[in-house]
């Protein structure tokens, strides 16, 4: 949060943070979302995940405005990325790889594609942003049998499991593009999925943790913002 306030705020953009207390509820954080979403000085609404366990994420992300939707994750925007007519805000993260590949211009069309987790935040948007952009997508998870073989059959491996260092250089097709997503703290360090030092030697690409994605996340997150401030603008002047 701290990262994404600096980046706001050298931008030029308002950033609130609204801290929820202890005992904040579902129905609190319903009431807040409602007054942001009525507000016509805010452009963007961002929560923040995980939320403490008693509030129901799936409900108050359902109940920022779609318009004002800076993660893209609300139903409506994610409905819209799976029909393949993206919403103007999309999910961070993904978004974020999408830029790498398009950046250090990494072939995506008629490519395979692998995409290591399967959550609403990272795997599956990811999944749907490459197959839009005419990827051939395999999405792997925790009960995927074989998945080094799955994914040496990979041009671009995307990995987003949370499990420090998992993927070694057995898991990666020689000169292919590997994004590691994953972010662990292990010992106080900042820790990718990516055994770095084993998939530098045969991989063709390879965006590291820290560094890599991370960094795209933000810059996304103020894209999708500044997208939706200009469409709310378009529409009210
Ligand atoms: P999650 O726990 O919701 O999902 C993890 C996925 O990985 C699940 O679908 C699970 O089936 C799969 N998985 C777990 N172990 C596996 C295994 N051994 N083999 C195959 N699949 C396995 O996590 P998430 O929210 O999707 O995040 C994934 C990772 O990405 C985490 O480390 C998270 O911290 C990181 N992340 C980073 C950023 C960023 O900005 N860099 C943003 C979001 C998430």
């Amino acid at each position: 949060m701290r990262n994404k306030r600096r980046v706001a705020t050298a931008l030029g953009i308002d950033f609130n943070l609204h801290h929820l207390s202890a005992g904040e509820t579902t129905d609190s954080v319903l009431e807040l979302v409602a007054r942001l979403n009525a507000s016509p000085g805010v452009d963007a609404i961002l929560v923040q995940l995980p939320l403490p366990v008693l509030i129901d994420p799936a409900r108050v992300i359902e109940a920022v405005d779609p318009g004002k939707d800076a993660d893209g994750f609300h139903p409506l925007n994610i409905g819209r990325l799976a029909e393949g007519r993206p919403g103007l805000a999309l999910p961070g993260t993904p978004a974020g790889c999408m830029e790498l590949l398009r950046h250090y211009a990494v072939p995506v069309s008629g490519a395979r594609a692998v995409v290591i987790g399967r959550s609403t935040i990272v795997g599956r948007p990811m999944a749907l942003l490459l197959v839009n952009a005419n990827a051939t997508v395999t999405i792997c998870h925790s009960r995927t049998v074989d998945l080094p073989g799955i994914c040496r059959e990979a041009d671009i491996l995307v990995v987003a499991a949370g499990r420090p260092g998992m993927v070694d250089s057995t898991y990666v097709k020689p000169g292919a593009c590997v994004i590691d997503v994953g972010t662990t703290l292990v010992e106080g360090k900042l820790c990718g999925d990516v055994d770095f030092d084993s998939v530098r030697q045969v991989a063709g690409h390879l965006s590291p943790v820290p560094g890599g994605v991370g960094p795209m996340t933000i810059a996304m997150l103020m894209r999708n913002t500044l997208a939706l401030a200009r469409a709310r603008r378009v529409i009210t002047d």
